[in-house]
């Protein structure tokens, strides 16, 4: 009878033993088919978004391929994360939209090393794009929330070349100027005076220019000698900038 017992526990141990060695092969399975398929996806958003829309700096394609873009969307999105199209991100706020931050960022000419201010860092996404070429990045966001949000999220990726800072980005960043680069990722009817002065002489400033809630138009600005000249690179839509934060 004892020995019957013992066949029993072991009979027990042994297929318990089993099938939780089978349940931990399944979940690593899964997990690197998940893992595998936010790159895949990431690959195609670059291929058939970006490449085909024109956009060709190597630098700003590979950093589009690199920067895991379901990270700085909210979980319940994160399907949607590679999307061709802008997503919300809370305070009626949005990521932009993927092409959007390519354009912006191919016409920045980007140098590995330079100085890059970002006004509206919204997610954090398109100063992650920044850090992973290389930049300084100095971003500032007006919502309390989404800047330590995204302080956060940049810090758990090791991107740690961005400072964040929470406030008015109207005003630039002064005690950090000049800037080689200034992106400005919200809406203005007119170019702010400070950042223009905080802009070195021939660096470049990409930003919507336009009435807000409406259509803007994408404006690469230089800064020469002489003063500044504007290059149109067509229609966008952003969300407005803001003076001081009115919301939740
Ligand atoms: N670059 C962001 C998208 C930004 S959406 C990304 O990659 O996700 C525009 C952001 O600008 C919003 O988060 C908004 O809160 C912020 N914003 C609006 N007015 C601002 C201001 N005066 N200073 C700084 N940020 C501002």
């Amino acid at each position: 009878m004892k020995k019957y017992l013992w066949v029993v526990v072991i009979l027990i141990v042994g297929i318990s033993s089993i099938f939780y060695l089978l349940s931990r092969s399944l979940e690593n399975k899964n997990n690197s088919v998940f893992k595998e398929s936010w790159e895949e996806k990431c690959i195609g958003m670059v291929e058939q978004q970006i490449e085909k829309r024109g956009v060709k700096d190597p630098l700003v394609l590979k950093a589009m391929r690199e920067v895991p873009r379901h990270e700085f969307v909210p979980e319940n999105l994160q399907n949607q994360a590679y999307d061709d199209t802008p997503l919300p991100i809370g305070y009626g706020q949005t990521i932009s939209q993927p092409y959007i931050v390519a354009l912006m960022t191919e016409n920045l000419q980007i140098v590995p090393g330079c100085k890059v201010l970002e006004v509206g860092t919204g997610s954090g996404y398109q100063a992650a794009i920044l850090a992973r070429m290389g930049c300084q990045v100095y971003t500032i966001e007006i919502i309390k929330d989404l800047a330590e949000k995204a302080e956060e999220k940049l810090k758990e990726l090791s991107y740690d070349n961005v400072i964040v800072k929470q406030g008015d980005g109207y005003l630039g960043w002064e005690e950090e100027a000049p800037f080689d680069r200034i992106i400005v990722t919200c809406a203005v009817d007119h170019l702010p005076p400070p950042l223009l002065s905080q802009l070195k002489e021939g660096g470049k400033m990409v930003i919507p220019v336009g009435p807000p809630w409406s259509i803007q138009s994408l404006w690469v600005v230089e800064k020469t000698r002489d003063g500044i000249t504007t290059r149109d690179l067509g229609a966008v839509r952003f969300v407005p900038l803001t003076r001081e934060f009115q919301g939740e």
